[in-house]
């Protein structure tokens, strides 16, 4: 124990002599100019493809975007899909009309059921390659079991859903619960909040693409992060998700709306946000 508060006691008196020089160091002499680093360069290899040399002065640089002030936040190039208030972004799936779920205290919520009103809702907007941030929050009053539990989902191309469930010590099958690729792939952990609490969703889809003859040329991904934990990091999906099949690329489709599920569930939604992603952008 001794030994230990001597060497403690040696580091601390070196730290002090070490910093006193540094301290004494400027004094009387002129203050060096910085050193002027290149902004790039015109002599260095060129990089796959042989457009851009490695750190090619030429090269463009990326479109500035002012991020939001908390990462749940809109950023400056986003589209706010639901602000709140503001349903001008959506409607009805069924026939385009206005959008009849229920609004209010700043949230969006599935109506009840057998009031005759209610059903999917989408964008009236398409979207290929996408963020998506949603914030969504199961009932707390906790009713049903298993997929009868605060379901509904988020379908991108109007057909890839991520599931939306109350997962907290629910138990249902494992590629129905909250994050998972419907039918097909668990999240890769239960992040679930409790009923009631509000939940994050930030997703990165990426659109399936084909050639002109209608062959598929790449799977659709998805990147999800569940109240900021990873699930899913680039899974390719078996096609548009359906109940109790295997899923399959049937429909040559590389944009298409954002959807929302009535399931029959008073779930609720608020700070819906996209952002159009070009993966090409500064190639
Ligand atoms: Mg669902």
């Amino acid at each position: 124990m001794r030994a230990f508060t001597l060497s403690i006691t040696a580091i601390a008196a070196l730290l002090i002599a070490g910093s006193a020089p540094a301290q004494e160091k400027g004094k009387g002499k002129a203050k060096a100019a910085p050193r002027v680093h290149s902004t790039g360069y015109t002599d260095t290899p060129f990089l796959p493809g042989g457009k851009w040399r490695v750190h090619d002065d030429a090269r463009p640089r990326p479109d500035v975007v002012s991020p939001g002030e908390t990462s749940a936040h809109p950023p400056s190039d986003a589209i706010v899909l639901f602000d709140g208030s503001d349903l001008s972004e959506w409607e009805m799936e069924k026939d385009g009309s206005s959008v009849d779920w229920i609004v209010k205290d700043g949230f969006l919520e599935v109506p009840p059921k057998g009031t005759g009103v209610g059903g999917y809702i989408q964008t009236k907007r398409e979207f290929g390659d996408v963020q998506l941030h949603l914030e969504f929050a199961t009932p707390s009053k906790v009713e049903g079991n298993s997929q009868g539990r605060g379901n509904s989902g988020v379908f991108f191309l109007g057909g890839y859903e991520i599931q939306i469930l109350d997962s907290f010590e629910n138990k249902s099958y494992a590629d129905g619960q909250a994050s998972a690729l419907y039918g097909w792939k668990p999240p890769l952990v239960n992040a679930a909040r409790e009923p009631g609490e509000w939940q994050t969703y930030d997703i990165i889809f990426e659109a399936p693409k084909w050639d002109a003859e209608g062959n598929l040329l790449e799977k659709a991904h998805v990147t999800v992060l569940h109240n900021g934990v990873v699930t899913h990091h680039r899974q390719a999906f078996l096609g548009p998700t359906g109940h109790k099949r295997v899923a399959t690329y049937n429909k040559v489709q590389e944009t298409g709306p954002i959807k929302l599920q009535d399931h029959g569930n008073p779930t609720r939604f608020r700070n819906i946000w996209v952002r159009e992603l070009d993966f090409t952008a500064n190639d």
